[in-house]
């Protein structure tokens, strides 16, 4: 007996007809799979290219991952702390309702609540 790895139930693996009937369990999870993997290497494009950017005597470098995301978290990190250096000195310029963030989790926070990130 064997354990289907997509709807968990039992089926007779030494039987062809029993495996047969979990051939489109096979077939979703794989177009699952495809989906996720599609999302996770576009995300990983995306950032490539703009870690290239960031070095540009390394242009086809494929960075490491690790050090891919350290780079993107704090290129991330000092453009909150630009922009809300900003948000202060124009509202007391003008008065105005720029909100300054002063960590990561806050500006994320504020991301979900106008829905950019969901
Ligand atoms: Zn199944």
């Amino acid at each position: 007996m064997a354990t289907c790895k997509y709807c968990a139930k039992e089926f007779d693996d030494s039987t062809p007809e029993d495996i047969l009937v979990h051939a489109p369990c096979a077939i979703t999870q794989l177009e699952e799979m495809e989906q996720s993997f599609d999302l996770r290497w576009k995300a990983d494009m995306r950032a490539i290219k703009m870690w290239q950017e960031g070095h540009p005597e390394r242009e086809l470098t494929w960075p490491d991952h690790a050090d891919m995301v350290v780079w993107l978290l704090t290129a991330l990190d000092e453009s909150i702390k630009l922009q809300s250096h900003y948000a202060i000195l124009l509202n007391m310029h003008d008065g105005g309702q720029r909100m300054p963030f002063d960590t990561l989790n806050k500006w994320i926070a504020r991301l979900h609540e106008i829905g950019v990130l969901k």
